[in-house]
């Protein structure tokens, strides 16, 4: 028997999840209804939904999904079809059971392996658009800052994509062993030794063709500005935000800037005009075999214990890189 409500999670104060039990949504023509089983916490919770103050109904969270469709309208998405989907731009919080799913904004699972494993390509599928938008990265010398789920993605792609030098950045040890594991050529730890002498040792005085900030500070970004060649590139993934607050502003050191002359690409391939093929394209490669993001996962929880996972993620302690939330 199809239940009549579900349980929804939303931040309700700095920290803190509150549980509400709401109708399950109706479907309109065209879209899918999807039941809930994966739901993989994500740096960007953390910098925005996880800190918002309180409001009534609460700050929705959560958009790494994936489920399986149990109604459908849609001719493309039949029922049993798994799917990794993204919130509509109307509720963008998918801490919850039950989910309208709408066919652009979904991408279709193979039947087999584990779901936890595939969820993680909605992440990757991001930093696979982002790549898309660099150029050729065969024979570059990249410069990867954080090495969380994202900055470890960079690195897996850009070692599988021929890059010469895959240089990865961050202060946890525990991360620059993944780093190692995934493909970089090199790992710095900014706090051990200094950053810019190691990149200069590295890429033999050149500095790096390519810097991606995947950390989301305003040191990292300038580090970013300063460790890239003359004319090289910088890619701008990582956000540098207070709380939920979109006009934050950020101090740029402009002498780099102005040194090093980058071309500076800023990537979000959510708010691109199409936020899911490059999610599609991922899936594909894994089933491929090319490369399986699942290898980030190090913590799973069931659903109810939200909370907790989110705590661990924002902790960054125990080793935590990637956290999935399993159905109960
Ligand atoms: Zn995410």
């Amino acid at each position: 028997m199809m239940p009549k409500t579900m349980s929804v999670m939303r931040t309700v104060a700095p920290h803190k999840l509150g549980v509400f039990e709401e109708k399950i949504p109706e479907i309109k023509n065209n879209q899918c209804l999807i039941r809930l089983e994966r739901w993989s916490v994500c740096g960007s919770d953390i910098k925005s939904g996880w800190d918002h103050k309180k409001n009534t109904r609460g700050y929705p969270i959560c958009h790494e999904l994936a489920g399986t469709i149990i109604e459908t309208k849609s001719e493309k998405f039949k029922i049993g079809q798994r799917v990794i989907a993204l919130p509509s731009p109307v509720d963008i919080g998918g801490l919850c059971e039950f989910m309208v799913g709408i066919p652009e904004y979904m991408a279709k699972i193979p039947n087999e392996g584990d779901l936890s494993s595939w969820v993680t390509c909605q992440p990757a599928g991001t930093v696979l658009y982002s790549c898309q938008q660099i150029g050729t990265i065969i024979g570059k010398k990249v410069l990867i800052l954080g090495q969380g789920g994202i900055g470890l993605s960079f690195a897996a792609i850009f070692a599988r994509s021929g890059a010469s030098q895959i240089i990865c950045s961050d202060p946890i040890e525990e991360r620059l062993r993944f780093s190692k594991n995934v493909g970089a050529t090199h790992v710095i730890n900014p706090i051990k030794t200094s950053i810019d002498d190691s990149v200069a040792e590295i890429t033999n005085g050149a500095m790096a063709d390519i810097v991606i900030e995947a950390a989301g500070y305003e040191q990292t970004l300038n580090d970013a500005f300063r460790l890239v060649k003359q004319y090289g590139k910088v890619i701008i993934f990582g956000m540098v935000r207070d709380g939920n607050n979109p006009s934050t502003l950020t101090s740029i050191a402009t002498h780099y800037l102005l040194q090093n002359c980058p071309t500076i690409i800023p990537t979000v391939g959510g708010r691109s005009a199409d936020p899911i093929s490059h999610i599609q394209a991922m899936i594909d490669l894994k089933e491929r075999g090319w490369w399986d993001p699942g290898e980030l996962i190090t913590h799973q929880l069931p659903f109810s214990k939200a909370q907790q996972a989110y705590e661990m993620y924002a902790s960054r302690k125990d080793g935590v890189v990637k956290i999935v939330l399993h159905d109960d």
